[in-house]
Parts: structure tokens; sequence; C-alpha cells
């Protein structure tokens, strides 16, 4: 991974694209209730992406206020699960890594909220768990 890398992707239809100049600053694994029901799914990982370096190349994803402290964008065509805002963490975008054209390009950091874990899934990894959000970036987005 180099920083001169493009990072792009998009939903499932294609009415929503992305690019990054940037690589993430970060990569989580959330474990929690809200991300569960957002996308279908046992797990949402997302990457950070500086939003200095971050462009929609056409449509926006739609956002849903998830609490009071968060959004949730997503595909009004395709329901795809895009990407999350916080307002603590105003200097950046959360991707949703499924959304990614080529996920293997990034790298996750630590799992977070494992306290709302499903109990017959887990990821064979050695990072490091978090009951509920990181020490690194405090979020406040599942509360
Ligand atoms: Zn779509
Ligand atoms: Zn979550």
């Amino acid at each position: 991974m180099t920083d001169k890398q493009i990072y792009e992707g998009g939903c499932l239809c294609g009415a929503i694209r992305y690019r990054s100049s940037a690589a993430p600053t970060r990569g989580v694994i959330c474990h929690c209730s809200m991300c569960r029901k957002h996308s279908g799914a046992p797990i949402l990982a997302f990457v950070h992406f500086p939003i200095v370096s971050f462009h929609w190349l056409n449509a926006e994803p739609h956002r849903y206020r998830s609490s009071r402290f968060a959004e949730r964008g997503f595909c009004s065509s395709c329901g795809s699960t895009v990407s999350m805002y916080e307002e603590v963490l105003r200097d950046r975008v959360q991707i949703a890594v499924g959304s990614l054209d080529d996920p293997d390009s990034v790298r996750i950091d630590d799992h977070v909220w494992t306290e709302d874990r499903i109990s017959w899934f887990d990821v064979n990894d050695r990072l490091h768990r978090y009951r509920q959000s990181s020490v690194v970036v405090p979020s406040k987005a599942d509360q």
C-alpha cells in the first residue's frame, strides 16, 4: 500500500461511486447491533478516509440519522450500505469495506463493540478486541 494508490468503490447498482486519493487512516470491524441492522450482516467493517482526499463521483448516499452522534449512508436505489459520518469525527468519511472495488487493499486494525457480537460469529484473527469503542478513536456512533 502506497500513498499514490487510488481507492475506489461504490454501491451495488453503481449509482454511487467514490474515490480517495489517500490511504485509509484506520480500519475497524464493528459488531454493534446498529451496524448489524443497517447492513443485514453479522458485522460491518469500515475504513476511515481523510475527508480532504475523498470525493463522491456522482450521486452521494442518502443519509439516515441512526443516533444523536452519527448518520449512516446508503444507496436509495439498491440499498447498499456505503458510509457513516460521526459528529466527533468530522475529518473523515467512514466507508463500508464491502463497497470497495478492492477490499484487499486496505487493512483492519481492531474489532469494536464485541459485547454485541453474535455468539455463533467470530473472525479468526489476532487483532485487538474492544468491548465498546476503541481507545484509539473513541467513537460515539453506536450510542
Ligand atoms: Zn446503488
Ligand atoms: Zn457499529
